[in-house]
């Protein structure tokens, strides 16, 4: 038996800290949505009890390291599953890019093996085992538009934003979430104003949306990699109005209601940055 499995990217449209935690994890507020730039998972069934990865991509492991192997260990083990899975991972997601390109692989394997082998187990209790994986990998599991709490395992779905397009760039650098949250002073942060966000996503309002989006990690990774700000800038000089660094970075997005104005501006930041995409939201 094989099955394919759709592994979206998303996107912050807030990241908020709240405090740290005594786990040393921190407490976060993030409102994230899915977009149109996606992994392609297949899964099939194997005689032996063993998990193989493949996928071609100088940059992520095809061993245990890799999430989407993580996540089939883990329910294999919940559920004392005996069959083996061969995942095979199409990546089109930048990788260490703040778009949740292994998270989403995770995810997705989680809901694949659910379907594979009929288990019917609830959205939720896919989402309990993301979280022994990764932060992110608990929204991944629900995906369209939701708040993701506590360390990112709380997770309430939100009313899906207005359509539009985005237009992402990521400059030539990988960064590390890890190194990034290391250098947060939770007592210095300006936070976003997490509930407009949600008023404007339930009002469907495009401008309202964009005024609000926000990220406290922005300006710390703005600090250490300056090419981060010049492809912000850039953006903004493009005519984009909601520009923002989505997780840890480096990639900005931009929010564009009108596709020949999202056009535009990807044509103009592909003469400046060589990863450019333009992709609708999905969430
Ligand atoms: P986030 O926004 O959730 O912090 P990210 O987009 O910044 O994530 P990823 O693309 O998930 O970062 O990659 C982070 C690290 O995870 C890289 O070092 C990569 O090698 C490793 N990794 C393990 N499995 C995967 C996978 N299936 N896809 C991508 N990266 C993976």
């Amino acid at each position: 038996m094989v099955l394919f499995e759709k592994a979206p990217a998303k996107i912050n449209l807030s990241l908020d800290v709240l405090s740290k935690r005594d786990d040393g994890y921190h407490n976060v507020e993030m409102i994230m949505t899915t977009i149109d730039l996606a992994d392609r998972i297949t899964l099939r069934s194997i005689n032996r009890d063993r998990i193989e990865v493949s996928l071609e991509s100088r940059f992520v492991p095809s061993d245990e390291r890799n999430l989407a192997y993580k996540a089939a260990n883990a329910f294999k083990q919940k559920y004392g599953i005996k069959t083996g899975v061969h995942i095979h991972i199409e990546k089109s997601i930048p990788v260490s890019a703040g778009l949740g390109g292994g998270s989403t692989d995770a995810a997705a394997v989680l809901r694949g093996m659910n379907r594979l082998w009929k288990l019917d187990i609830p959205t939720s209790e896919l989402a309990t085992i993301g979280a022994t994986i990764g932060s992110d990998v608990p929204f991944c599991v629900y995906g369209n538009t939701a708040i993701a709490k506590g360390r990112g395992e709380i997770i309430e779905p939100l009313s899906s934003p207005p359509s539009c397009w985005v237009v992402l760039a990521k400059p030539d650098i990988g960064v590390s979430t890890r190194t990034i949250f290391q250098r947060i002073q939770v007592e210095g942060l300006s936070h976003p104003n997490t509930s407009a966000i949600m008023d404007a996503l339930r009002q469907k309002h495009f401008h309202k949306m964009c005024a609000h989006i926000g990220n406290v990690l922005e300006d710390i990774t703005l600090a250490v990699y300056p090419e981060v700000q010049r492809i912000k800038c850039r953006m903004e000089q493009a005519g984009a109005s909601g520009v923002l660094m989505s997780g840890s970075g480096p990639t900005v997005y931009s929010l564009v209601e009108h596709q020949s104005k999202a056009q535009r501006i990807y044509n103009g930041m592909r003469g400046f940055c060589e990863e450019v995409y333009l992709v609708r939201l999905l969430g």
